[in-house]
């Protein structure tokens, strides 16, 4: 039985009709650039994320950066980010000349550890950006503690998150000074190519990243500040209007599947409760785990991507491989061992629990379309391969 890791075409062959006219609409009427499309975009997720600015941009990459040129991040300034993410996260940082600061993550939510943080901070430090990573929110209170006592700005990173709840029910991407999100097409709100979004709630800010995402003109070709070309296309954002009413069915389809890997695993005897961390146990399963779950929260996890932990992660993946079965190493290399960064002089030694998940995190198929059968047959695999 084949199982890919994402298959969006079904997505796409469930809303064909839709979607084929508002690619057909835009063709239309040639208008491309911040049109009415980014406009009713805009409004829906400021509505839907509760917050008082949403602006639709180029990427979650340009989100993070446009954030940090908006916080007036300068050269030499220091920026503290976990160690274990996906590259942009701290790409943007250096892209300004500016100094990403690796902090190790927390071993249940791989998200940025907050007892990791205050030790970094030095007179330079303006912004920590922690990331909600796979589609669970981080530590939000303790960091956003921690920024108000040293008066840091939060840039969030939502990319893997968009309409993830906090624990008290706030949508991350909100609780910070700017939230940033993507719509590449794997992310559970995907556009046909390129496509994010910068939040905010903060008046100023909110204007500087508008007037910053049209190359710092205003009125146009008048310029006080540098920006960039980092808008959306009236394309993409014509196929998120389409989309975007059925995002919160589709998280829900995948915390569904999240609950039939757990029983599924349990049930074989690959593992035990989730989240509960015993790296002796050979021939274990780790689960993921849903810190913030609670009863009055329906996101407290959108699942993004599916995370179990296994000693001998790159022999599963492998014979999974072999069965047509999809997996991903969500990522094999954190920041701190990167050879771009190699001039940060990072001790190796400072970053355990990062360097742990490198070597055993793999990533299972977890999109709305799979079936019941399709994932049995993931955990029957994987069963063969540890029983072997
Ligand atoms: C996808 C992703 C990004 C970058 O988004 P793009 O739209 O691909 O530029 C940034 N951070 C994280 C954690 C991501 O998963």
């Amino acid at each position: 039985m084949k199982v890919p890791l994402l298959d969006l075409k079904l997505q796409y062959l469930s809303h064909k009709k839709e979607l084929d006219e508002a690619l057909i609409r835009v063709a239309e009427s040639q208008y491309f650039i911040l049109g009415k499309e980014v406009e009713k975009l805009e409004t829906s997720l400021k509505e839907y994320l509760g917050c008082k600015y949403a602006i639709g941009v180029s990427s979650g990459t340009d989100a993070l950066l446009l954030a940090l040129m908006a916080l007036n991040i300068q050269p030499g300034d220091e920026v503290i980010v976990p160690t274990f993410s996906f590259f942009a996260t701290a790409g943007v940082v250096s892209r300004l000349n500016a100094v990403p600061v690796f902090a190790d993550i927390d071993p249940v939510t791989f998200n940025l550890d907050p007892n990791d943080i205050e030790k970094l901070i030095t007179p330079k430090t303006k912004a920590i950006i922690p990331v909600h990573l796979y589609g669970q929110s981080a530590a939000m209170d303790e960091i956003m503690a921690i920024a108000k006592k040293h008066q840091l700005k939060v840039v969030e990173d939502g990319a893997q998150a968009i309409g993830v709840q906090y624990k008290n029910g706030k949508k991350v991407g909100t609780i910070g000074d700017i939230g940033c999100y993507s719509f590449f097409p794997s992310k559970n709100l995907g556009c046909f190519g390129d496509g994010g979004l910068v939040v905010t709630d903060d008046d100023e800010l909110g204007e500087m990243l508008k007037i910053m995402r049209v190359h710092g003109g205003k009125p146009k070709y008048y310029h006080k500040v540098i920006g960039g070309n980092f808008r959306i296309d009236e394309i993409q954002a014509a196929v998120l209007n389409v989309k975007f009413p059925f995002l919160d069915a589709w998280s829900e389809k995948r915390r569904e599947n999240a609950k039939l890997y757990t029983k599924f695993f349990i049930d074989a005897g690959l593992a035990e409760e989730e989240g509960k961390l015993i790296f002796d146990e050979k021939n274990k399963v780790l689960l993921p785990k849903a810190v913030y779950k609670n009863p009055n929260v329906k996101n407290y996890h959108i699942y993004n991507q599916y995370i179990i932990r296994v000693e001998k992660r790159d022999e599963l993946r492998k014979y999974l491989g072999e069965k047509e079965i999809g997996t991903e190493i969500y990522y094999p290399v954190p920041f701190h061992r990167q050879e771009c960064f190699a001039n940060l002089n990072c001790n190796d030694a400072d970053f355990p629990v990062s360097n742990k998940a490198a070597s055993d995190t793999i990533a299972l198929p977890i999109f709305p379309e799979l079936t019941e059968a399709q994932l049995k047959f993931v955990v029957d695999s994987i069963a063969e391969f540890l029983k072997s």
